[in-house]
């Protein structure tokens, strides 16, 4: 096993910077995910690592290797791809042995591996069938066998669940989670998908427009997300942002720009006389007989909780209430924000204050 570092990495197709100058240190045995809108960069530089696209400018590092330069079957990684590429003419067995075979390892110890993989993965049973034999959660359990069976230094995934229905996604997601606290072998895997990074990273990368955005924990970032990008980007449904100015006499009260005044629980020096975004996350609310005053525009219970779309100060807000909430569209409610959890984000530049 071995850490990854990426230090000032760019990458230009042509004239066109698509990463521009990317650092992530990446710990042995580290869960890690690069995660962030479609066309951000972040299967390039998966790409890079893997050494299937080269590197413009900077270094990459696998333990104590600069790959720069090596071709990728010298890297010792396994990649796990978003179309699983098996070969369709194989066997589960004959596939997942494959990259073992053109290796020339001696045979009982590739019929050993493929056994221990296929026991992992939940396979033994379908060692002789051939992938249009196999569901889409089978397909990419063989796929993900043959890169167990290599036990490469790092593991890639690149967007591996994106085939599969909602449901198998949860189940594979569980699975994969599972695989690497069993195998503890450091992980790159790349998603659009939050709810992806949060449930399964160590770490999670937020990458926007070939920039890391930030680097953290999943709800490290979810509670201290470092700007706007982040905010918005993880947390489902999104956080509220509401623009506006402190008080200029009172630094608790948040003004909207109807005049509403919200609650900030830890004035800060940084955010008077600036525009702001008032961050708000939708479980931050309450129905509170004390509270501010504002129209139900939407209800959408889910059973186990409530959300609900409120205009509130002028502004639209989504709101999740863990209880069942007995209010129709039109009528009148009393929300309570607790502005202990509320953050004042710079308008300007994006950046937290607090
Ligand atoms: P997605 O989630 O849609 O796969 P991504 O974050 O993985 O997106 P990349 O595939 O890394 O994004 O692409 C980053 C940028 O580089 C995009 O603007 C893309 O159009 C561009 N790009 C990728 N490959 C090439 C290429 N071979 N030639 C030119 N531009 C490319």
């Amino acid at each position: 096993m071995a850490g990854v570092d990426f230090v000032d990495v760019r990458k230009s197709f042509g004239q066109f910077p698509v990463i521009k100058g990317v650092n992530i240190e990446i710990e042995d045995g580290e869960f890690v995910i690069l995660v962030g809108p479609s066309g951000c960069g972040k299967s390039t530089l998966l790409r890079m690592l893997a050494g299937l696209e080269n590197i413009t400018a900077g270094e990459i590092r696998i333990g104590d290797r600069v790959v720069n330069r090596l071709p990728p079957k010298d890297r010792d990684i396994a990649m796990v791809f978003q179309n699983y590429a098996l070969y369709p003419h194989m066997t589960v067995a004959d596939n997942m042995a494959f990259s073992l075979m053109l290796a020339n390892k001696p045979r009982a110890d590739i019929d050993k591996r493929v056994g221990v993989a296929a026991e992992i993965l939940g396979l033994a049973k379908l060692l002789d069938r051939y992938p249009r034999q196999l569901s889409g959660g089978q397909r990419q359990r063989v796929a993900m066998g043959r890169a167990i069976v290599r036990d490469p230094q790092v593991f890639l995934f690149d967007e591996p669940l994106s085939n599969l229905d909602a449901k198998l996604r949860v189940a594979m997601r569980a699975e994969i989670k599972e695989l690497h606290q069993r195998l503890k072998t450091t992980t790159v895997y790349v998603t659009h998908d939050q709810i992806e990074a949060m449930t399964m990273a160590d770490k999670i990368v937020v990458m926007h427009d070939g920039i890391v955005e930030q680097i953290g924990a999943p709800l490290e970032l979810y509670d201290h997300p470092a700007n706007l990008f982040v905010a918005g980007f993880i947390g489902s449904p999104a956080m509220n942002m509401i623009r506006g100015r402190l008080h200029p006499k009172d630094p608790t009260a948040f003004m909207t720009a109807d005049g509403t005044a919200l609650p900030v629980a830890r004035p800060t020096a940084a955010a008077r006389g600036r525009d702001l975004v008032y961050g708000l996350r939708p479980e931050y609310m309450s129905l509170d007989p004390n509270g501010l005053p504002a129209e139900v525009v939407v209800i959408e219970p889910t059973g186990y909780e409530t959300q609900m779309i409120a205009r509130l100060g002028g502004n639209d807000v989504t709101c999740v209430f863990r209880e069942r909430v007995n209010a129709k569209p039109g009528e009148t409610i009393r929300l309570g924000i607790d502005g202990a959890h509320v953050h004042l984000f710079d308008a300007e530049t994006g950046r937290r204050l607090f």
